[in-house]
């Protein structure tokens, strides 16, 4: 994997890049052509050579960088992901099934029963070989993402343009109230209701926040969350825990299975030493 190469004057070729979807609602996909003064602006600055939701027209062998919307839920999904990263100079992840695992993430608890639930005895065929989803980074290396359920339009293009242009901004790793306090909203939790943004990465802006709507945590976990003083301020707030802990599996069940796991591990070595 290498980085992308800069436009230059001496090198004014445009950067081939193709949209691939896994499984998901297509619904960031969507918001690519939500935003059509910036889109055709950015369309002038690529060759857009393949994208599954307006065309198809079969994947070509060349291109440099690679858009993946959706969670990878099939064994047939791995082989795609691992083609296209043998190929992309630059992936990009886009939305919370692609970047966390986002709501198809839910699925990974209870897999076979979840679709012994919705198909019966067996899986048809065509949904290929079905494994727990997982965020498109459990797979590939990923050089960079668009968070959120949908994406922000505005928030891919300048992500993209970043790719293209290059950049060396970084993203930040706050919890979401840090930027919600800037917006002088008030806090859900003085009204006795559940809000994600405790743990969520800021980012959005506190989109939902500033439309009167709860935080749901669709931007993944922070790294700056501190799980256990969340549950406490819950608490605090006379909102129950269990609450709080179903919420935050809406968008971060892989993440939180992957914490499980390493704090068993761990606990193992103790029991061992
Ligand atoms: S992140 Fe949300 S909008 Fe985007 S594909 Fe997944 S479910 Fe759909
Ligand atoms: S908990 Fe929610 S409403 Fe309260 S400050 Fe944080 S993001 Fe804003
Ligand atoms: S406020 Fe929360 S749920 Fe809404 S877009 Fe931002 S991170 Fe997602």
């Amino acid at each position: 994997m290498g980085a992308y190469t800069m436009i230059t004057e001496s090198n004014r070729c445009k950067p081939r890049v193709v949209v691939v979807g896994l499984a998901s609602c297509f619904g960031c996909q969507l918001q690519i052509t939500n935003d059509e003064p910036h889109l055709t602006e950015l369309l002038d600055q690529i060759d857009l050579e393949y994208w599954q939701l307006v065309s198809s027209d079969d994947m070509p062998e060349l291109y440099d960088v690679a858009i993946v919307e959706g969670s990878v839920t099939t064994r047939q999904n791995e082989e795609l992901l691992k083609r296209v990263r043998e190929k992309a100079a630059h992936v990009m992840a886009i939305g919370s099934c692609a970047v966390t695992g986002g709501v198809t993430g839910m699925a990974s608890d209870n897999l076979d029963e979840r679709i012994d639930h919705v198909y019966g005895a067996s899986l048809p065929k065509s949904c290929g070989e079905a494994i727990a989803p997982r965020p498109v980074s459990d797979v590939i290396a990923v050089d960079s993402v668009v968070r959120c359920c949908p994406i922000d339009s505005r928030d891919f293009v300048t992500q993209l343009q970043r790719v293209l242009f290059g950049s060396n901004r970084g993203q930040s790793q706050r919890t979401l109230c840090a930027d919600c306090k800037r917006n002088e909203t008030e806090c859900f939790y003085n009204q006795g209701k559940l809000c994600m943004g405790l743990v969520t990465r800021s980012g959005c802006g506190a989109r939902c926040v500033n439309l009167g709507r709860e935080c749901m945590g669709c931007a993944g976990l922070s790294e700056a969350a501190n799980l256990k003083a969340a549950r406490l301020a819950c608490s605090a707030y006379g909102i129950p825990v269990e609450a709080f802990d179903a919420t935050l599996r809406v968008f971060n069940q892989v993440e939180l299975d992957v914490h499980s796991a390493q704090a068993d591990a761990c606990e193992g070595q103790e029991a061992r030493r």
